[in-house]
């Protein structure tokens, strides 16, 4: 491993979210004619291609995942082909990342469906409630189509597991002290981390099915993969966290990708409001207090029409203040970087990014002037007010995790295009930027193949 020791827990610590089927039912969610019907998703609209993804439909018909068209239509005569169209899942992506995150924050975006939250106790505690809760708050955003499954257990191999297992459309829960039992019935190459190259080496080795992958010690797990993957493999499936220790979180920030029309400073203005509110958050739950925002803008970077790229333009501000954690601070901050921006960035900003940082522990964090009991009266009132604006704060976080991302917020909500930049996402098959610098291609603009 990478030097430090696993710790292992029986404890629910992760859950796992994972759409299903999720580039066909995203285009069945757009269509409503393509729904309840046989539907394979292919990269191009040419008959000589393969599926990226298929239906439930499909799939309940005996297809498999990555079948060709000429293999889907002996199957499936009357199966319809539509072309993948990856900024219309982008921008689905990003509207699923902010309904999952105004229930439970996400430590990592797997792939474009796929993402892992780590649980507190009091979040693991709720049990399946938690799982059913996001699966409402998606369910009362994007209706019945676009489903997805839920694994919560100890580890985020075993998670992911559970919620493989489980699909469509499922919900399971896996208890450390039901490992292995629950899992026997699994087959090898059904598990995620186990390619055909990996199956064939374990059954060169005797491992035929779950019970014989378990009894491997960690070692021979390593020596079969042959590298460190074996032995991250094992120690997930036993339990034991194999990520490098969290480092102590310096900064909560997010950044978008405007299209054309967003980027205004009108609409920059919209659009930072709400990954400063997103980010603020952030810092609530981890409670921790900031004392700086940096709004930064990057534009230019033009590609030329012989692959020759612009100058990139960068912009970045930032405004300081006492330890805060509530809206109504970083929001005054961000607006003071606004008028700041105004004045001083001569580029058509491509993208925006709010960090909060200067993080403080307020539990390590001695007394500032304010709290001194021989404070002036202005600054006995400063205090209180930034007092109440932090519960109001923690009370709308409670709503908005009761009722759903769009339940409440301070001030107005505008729902905002484009691209997440983040650089945890992991696109997957979803292309690069120079994708949405085209003209967007509306939802329910089905691509249907020509053949
Ligand atoms: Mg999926």
């Amino acid at each position: 491993m990478t030097g430090q020791t696993p710790t292992r827990t029986r404890d629910i610590a992760r859950l796992y979210l994972d759409f299903d089927s999720f580039f066909a039912t995203a285009e069945q969610h757009f269509n409503p004619a393509l729904r309840d019907r046989p539907v394979g998703v292919v990269p191009l609209d040419s008959p000589n291609t393969t599926c990226i993804a298929i239906s439930r439909e499909a799939k309940a018909r005996g297809l498999k995942g990555m079948a060709s068209i000429a293999d889907a239509r002996k199957l499936i005569p009357e199966m319809q082909f539509v072309v993948a169209r990856h900024d219309v899942y982008v921008r689905l992506h990003d509207r699923i990342i902010e309904v999952i995150e105004s229930c439970l924050p996400i430590a990592q975006v797997r792939s474009i469906d796929e993402v892992v939250c780590e649980l507190k106790p009091s979040e693991a505690a709720e049990g399946l409630a938690l799982g059913e809760r996001i699966k409402a708050a998606l369910q009362a955003a994007f209706g019945d189509v676009l489903t997805c499954s839920i694994g919560m257990a100890p580890t985020e191999l075993l998670a992911k597991i559970a919620a493989e297992d489980s699909k469509p459309d499922g919900l399971a829960l896996l208890n450390g002290q039901d490992l292995p039992g629950k899992l026997y019935h699994l087959k090898l190459q059904k598990l995620p981390g186990i390619s055909d190259g990996i199956e064939g080496r374990l059954t060169a080795a005797g491992v035929a099915d779950f019970a014989g992958l378990w009894r491997l010690a960690p070692k021979q797990a390593r020596a079969i993969w042959g590298n460190v993957e074996g032995e991250r493999f094992w120690n997930g499936l036993h339990g034991y966290h194999s990520e490098r220790p969290a480092t102590q979180k310096r900064m909560f920030g997010h950044s978008r990708i405007l299209l054309k029309d967003w980027q205004t400073s009108e609409k920059i203005a919209v659009c930072t409001r709400q990954l400063c509110l997103s980010a603020a958050r952030r810092v609530r739950r981890a409670e921790l207090k900031a004392t700086k925002l940096t709004l930064s803008m990057k534009g230019g970077g033009y590609r030329g029409r012989r692959g020759a790229t612009g100058e990139v333009l960068k912009w970045s501000h930032e405004v300081a203040f006492p330890p805060a954690c509530d809206d109504k601070c970083f929001l005054d901050a961000l607006n003071a970087a606004l008028t700041a921006a105004r004045g001083s960035v001569s580029f058509r900003a491509q993208s925006v990014g709010v960090v909060l940082h200067g993080l403080q522990d307020p539990l390590t964090v001695t007394g500032d002037l304010f709290d001194l009991p021989h404070a002036a009266q202005p600054e006995r009132d400063k205090r209180a007010e930034r007092q109440k604006w932090e519960r109001v704060s923690v009370m709308l976080d409670n709503l908005r995790a009761r009722l759903g991302p769009e339940a409440i917020t301070l001030g107005p909500q505008t729902e905002i295009p484009g691209g997440y930049l983040g650089a945890k996402i992991v696109f997957g098959r979803i292309p690069d930027r120079a994708d949405f610098n085209q003209a967007p291609v509306a939802d329910d603009d089905t691509h249907f193949c020509s053949f």
